[in-house]
C-alpha cells in the first residue's frame, strides 16, 4: 500500500505507526487502494458502453458492492489485526455506520496498539507485559476492559467484545433505550480511557 494512503488512515483514526495496513484501513472506513482503483476501471468500461445499458447510478452501486465483498474477504482473512477484526468483523456495517466516531483512547483499545504492557514490552519500551495489578496476566485490551481488578466493578457496563461493533454502530438506539446503563458505561470507559494515557 503507499505510504501516504496507509499515513492518511492512521490519521484519520490516530492510530499508532505499527498498526497494520489492514486494520488501519478498516477502521479509517478506507477502501484499499487496489480494490478502488479496479472499482474506477470497471466503472470506467461500463461507462464506454462495452459491457453494460445500465444507468450510471447502478454501475457505481454495484461495483462497489463488488468492492466490499473483495475487502471484507481480505479482511476475514487477513493473518494481522485479528484483535482488530474480533471487534469490527463486519466492515459494511462498520462503515456505513452513523455514530461511534474515533479517537485515539478509542484505536489503542481497537487496534491493541498503544499503551497496554504487553505492545510496549513487545517493542522494548517495557520490562514485562504482565498487569501491575493482575499476577500472571498480560496487560492487553481485553485483560485491562474485561478482566483487570482495577476496573472490575464496572466491567459489566461494557459491551463484550463480539457486542461492540453492534454497540458502536447502534448505540443511539442502545443508550437512549437504557441512560442509567448509559452513564454508568461512560464513567467505567472514562476511568479506563485513564490508564491508557
Ligand atoms: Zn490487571
Amino acid at each position: 500500500m503507499s505510504v501516504p494512503y496507509r499515513l492518511c488512515a492512521l490519521r484519520v483514526v490516530s492510530g499508532y505507526e505499527t498498526v497494520s495496513d489492514n486494520a488501519a484501513l478498516v477502521l479509517a472506513a478506507m477502501i484499499p487502494v487496489d480494490i478502488l482503483a479496479l472499482e474506477m476501471t470497471h466503472v470506467y468500461e461500463a461507462r464506454a458502453g462495452m459491457r453494460t445499458n445500465a444507468s450510471l447510478e447502478t454501475i457505481r452501486a454495484s461495483e462497489r458492492r463488488a468492492s466490499i465483498e473483495k475487502w471484507q474477504a481480505r479482511w476475514d482473512t487477513a493473518t494481522n489485526g485479528r484483535w482488530t477484526h474480533r471487534l469490527i468483523p463486519d466492515i459494511e456495517s462498520w462503515i456505513g455506520r452513523r455514530s461511534g466516531e474515533m479517537n485515539y483512547h478509542l484505536t489503542q483499545f481497537l487496534t491493541d496498539h498503544g499503551g497496554y504492557r504487553k505492545y510496549l514490552h513487545r517493542f522494548k519500551h517495557e520490562d514485562t507485559p504482565e498487569c501491575p495489578e493482575c499476577s500472571n496476566e498480560s496487560e492487553d485490551p481485553e485483560h485491562v476492559i474485561y478482566h483487570c481488578t482495577r476496573y472490575r466493578s464496572s466491567a459489566e457496563y461494557f459491551p463484550r467484545p463480539e457486542e461492540l461493533m453492534a454497540f458502536m454502530t447502534e448505540s443511539g438506539v442502545h443508550l437512549n433505550s437504557h441512560p442509567e446503563r448509559s452513564e454508568k458505561m461512560r464513567k467505567g470507559a472514562t476511568r479506563r480511557g485513564e490508564c491508557l494515557k
